[in-house]
């Protein structure tokens, strides 16, 4: 079937989204400051984004009946996680324009296919290797080193999925740890720091990216992201060409986030790509108080077939992620003078749960 035609939005028009986390809710919000409605479709009964937009749909990913309403109400439709089902994907995409195009999910919902696709484009990655079978385990192993990290091909989050091999481990307890699932075996990279680069790319070609963002993780969970990054000025230059030229050969449209180790080799530091998410992400959230544009604004402004704006960073930044109980303390935060805090409407603050964010914006 063709592809249906794509022209730009008028205000009034009416996004879909695919996923009712927060994501969705800011993407959603952002819209609606732009004159765009959403219509959010989430099987969750008690997604966060519902209570920000127009219209929402709860149902299955498979349901057809209820896919097929989504896109008629729809004129363009986007998602804020990569791991939305191929199917869904190809069946609106045969209804109405689906951006960012779904091949590209095809590309990052596997660890091994987007590695390799970084790789032919000659961006560096940490070493790694596929893992199928014990004997390519024992290969992978003996080609990469240890210590290295075993992590499974698909849906992997937040360190779910993944499984750190020392020296002295039996690299088979760790895989039977991961179901004996498809894996990639990666070096572990002993990094000076993790930074990420999130950017726009328009349908006309134009990128805008925002300055690149240091990142701290605790339990494999973001927890602080630091604007500008203390990495120099050929470094972040080197993070946002390489965040660029993904982008490109993509032929992206939307927000894109990449993540990325600083590594010190000898005397030189390097940049590798560590994982791409085709979407808006964390490490972007302090765009919503430190810059002139959102990256939600600069996603909703792209896959409308809108120009994107120029991003203008208002200071150095810091955000802070509010993660399961310590969102309960955001009296303490709403306490503090210029602290910008985000509240996503979650219930219950399971452990590991992102239930907000904090940013400071210091303009001195
Ligand atoms: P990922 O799910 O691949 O983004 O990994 C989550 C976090 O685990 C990263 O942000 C790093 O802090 C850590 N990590 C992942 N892969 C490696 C690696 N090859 N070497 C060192 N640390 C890693």
């Amino acid at each position: 079937m063709s592809k249906p035609a794509f022209h730009a939005l008028k205000p009034g028009a009416t996004i879909g989204i695919l996923g009712g986390g927060q994501l969705g809710r800011m993407l959603a919000q952002a819209a609606g400051q732009l004159g765009l409605h959403c219509h959010i479709f989430a099987p969750e009964t008690d997604s966060c984004a519902f209570e920000v937009v127009r219209r929402a749909t709860i149902a299955d990913y498979a349901d057809r009946a209820a896919l097929d309403a989504f896109a008629q109400d729809c004129d363009v439709i986007t998602y804020e996680f990569e791991n939305v089902p191929a199917e869904t994907a190809a069946f609106l995409a045969a209804r109405k324009p689906v951006l960012p195009d779904p091949q590209v999910l095809a590309l990052t919902q596997d660890r091994l296919v987007e590695k390799d696709f970084v790789s032919r484009l000659k961006i560096p990655t940490a070493p790694y290797a596929a893992v199928g079978s014990a004997g390519e385990l024992a290969a992978a192993v003996k080609k990469i080193g240890l210590p290295a990290v075993l992590k499974t091909r698909r849906l992997g989050y937040d360190g779910k999925g993944q499984a750190m091999i020392r020296k002295g481990d039996d690299p088979l307890k760790a895989w039977r740890s991961l179901g004996e699932a498809p894996c990639i075996l990666e070096g572990f990279v002993t990094f000076a720091c993790e930074v990420s680069v999130v950017a726009a790319r328009s349908r006309d070609g134009k990128v805008a990216s925002f300055d690149v963002a240091e990142n701290v993780h605790r339990d494999h969970i973001l927890k602080t992201t630091a604007v500008p990054a203390r990495i120099s000025a050929a470094e972040a230059s080197k993070a946002r060409k390489i965040a660029e030229k993904i982008a490109k050969a993509f032929n992206y449209v939307g927000v894109l986030a990449v993540e990325m180790f600083v590594v010190k080799n000898g005397r030189e530091r390097h940049v590798l790509v560590n994982e791409i998410a085709p979407r808006v992400h964390n490490s972007g959230h302090w765009t919503l108080d430190g810059c002139t544009v959102s990256q939600f604004e600069q996603h909703i402004r792209a896959v409308a077939g809108w120009t994107l704006a120029r991003p203008m960073r208002l200071g150095r930044v810091e955000m802070t992620n509010l993660i399961g109980k310590e969102a309960n303390d955001y009296a303490k935060w709403l306490a503090i003078p210029g602290a910008c805090v985000h509240l996503y409407g979650k219930g219950d603050p399971r452990p590991g749960r992102k239930m907000g964010h904090v940013t400071r914006v210091f303009t001195k």
